[in-house]
């Protein structure tokens, strides 16, 4: 069965980094450009949420009717644990929906999307979320710490005849090291011979798939992963091979897992074939995509990965968790194995509330009001409360225990349903007034004895 691409999205981590600042504090010189950080609050399974959401947005599409989520990330929040229950959930997923988890080297995003190709081609999904994210944990002082992004893609399939389908894949695997993690280890390596994973690992590799996507038919576009920053561009240049994944690494840098189809996304706003070649663990693979009309949400590509705050390597190091302060950790009153997430962390992560069946009140957060605030009845039904409101009023906290980090703020919102909440506000608060609009993003509130907890915060729109 023919399988094909309805929309796309994308998300990069909201900090940006100057490679040179990395340069300069391990005594070496260059590096143009910056590459995108996660904040404090983001990760690979945020930055997915990001992605996926938007694709979804722009296709009008309810969550409720997507069969599967097929999630590619070298970084999973839990190494082992509910990850993927997790994003399924913040995204309004059936608690059916099927679909898979894909990890353990940059070859993880390509994984997810013939996993579902696959399925949507067998039949046991009609529309399958394919999400390729990276929250990149580098080696302190490696190349690839001043080369890697942070950042997420995005793509929904189906059966239902759409703009751009998926026509060609072809892989090829090799035993070798390129780069690596080991287990229980926390950061990526490098090869220390840079030119002999170039020469001998990367550039045949992919040139291979490039040689045999090319015999498949015309490519009008490639989107190239590069390891190493150098691959990519040589590579492009002795096959005359437009990349425009060099695009998106200008942007935010060497997304990894994300990169080659992020770097695709973009062009699949143009007719043509579009054909992304990912590597990692000593697999390549390319896919053909035949674009016959725009598909929806990639000419928003390039605004989604634009921006971010500006901030200094010691800074990044800080968001990243590898510069921690020193003092008394306060632990969360309520540990994430306690009843309270047990029951509790649904609605926290799909961002419910309960609306009363009598007289339309929303109450939250459900778990504590087993009444409806307003009439007091008890026939109360759990809903997705708006994603937007305004702000009733805020405080920001100048002073924070670790882990927190100050400032931070606090907001009460109202939300464009009714229903009020109190959460806590993306940033510094200095953008925050009384009565400016919101909207609510997923981000993570803390990173608790191993378990991330998240939940929505409102960020200034
Ligand atoms: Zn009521």
């Amino acid at each position: 069965m023919d399988v094909h691409v309805a929309a796309v999205g994308a998300a990069a981590g909201a900090l940006r980094l100057q490679r040179s600042d990395v340069a300069v504090a391990w005594g070496a010189r260059g590096g143009r450009g910056s590459v995108a950080v996660t904040a404090a609050d983001e990760d690979a399974l945020t930055l997915a949420w990001d992605a996926a959401t938007r694709a979804l947005a722009v296709t009008g599409l309810s969550p409720s009717s997507v069969d599967g989520l097929w999630w590619g990330t070298t970084s999973p929040p839990f190494a082992d644990g509910p990850s993927h229950a997790y994003l399924a959930a913040a995204l309004g997923l059936p608690e059916y929906a099927g679909g898979a988890l894909l990890t353990g080297s940059p070859h993880a995003g390509m994984d997810a999307l013939l996993g579902a190709w696959d399925a949507v081609a067998a039949g046991s999904a009609r529309t399958a979320l394919v999400v390729a994210s990276e929250a990149p944990s580098p080696g302190l002082g490696s190349a690839h710490e001043r080369a890697a992004g942070a950042g997420a893609a995005a793509l929904l399939l189906t059966v239902r005849p759409g703009p751009a389908k998926l026509m060609h894949r072809r892989t090829q695997a090799r035993p070798v090291l390129d780069r690596y993690r080991g287990s229980a280890e926390r950061d990526v390596r490098d090869l220390y011979d840079a030119r002999l994973a170039r020469e001998q690992i990367l550039a045949p590799q992919i040139g291979a798939i490039i040689d045999a996507m090319e015999a498949c038919g015309d490519v009008t576009t490639w989107s190239l992963a590069d390891l190493d920053g150098r691959t990519a561009a040589a590579l492009a240049a002795q096959r005359d091979a437009p990349d425009a994944a060099a695009g998106v690494v200008a942007l935010v840098g060497e997304t990894g897992t994300a990169g080659p189809l992020l770097g695709a996304l973009g062009a699949l706003g143009t007719v043509g074939t579009v054909a992304p070649i990912a590597y990692g663990g000593g697999r390549a693979t390319g896919v053909s995509i035949v674009v016959r009309e725009p598909v929806p949400g990639a000419g928003a590509i390039g605004d989604a990965l634009a921006g971010g705050r500006m901030v200094t390597y010691p800074e990044a190091l800080r968001a990243r968790g590898v510069l921690t302060a020193s003092g008394d950790p306060v632990p969360m009153g309520v540990p994430p194995t306690s009843a309270a997430f047990v029951r509790g962390n649904g609605e926290l992560l799909a961002f419910l509330g309960a609306r009363c069946i009598d007289c339309g009140v929303i109450s939250t957060p459900p778990s504590l009001h087993p009444t409806c605030i307003n009439c007091g009845g008890a026939k109360l039904e759990p809903v997705p409360l708006a994603r937007t409101g305004t702000v009733h009023t805020f405080v920001v906290n100048q002073a924070m225990p670790p882990p927190f980090v100050a400032p931070l703020p606090i907001a009460i919102v109202d939300l464009d349903d009714g229903a009020r909440v109190k959460v806590q506000v993306v940033g510094d608060g200095s953008d925050l007034a009384v009565g400016c609009q919101v909207r609510m993003v997923l981000r993570r509130y803390a990173l608790e004895r191993g378990a991330p907890v998240y939940g929505f915060k409102a960020e200034v729109a």
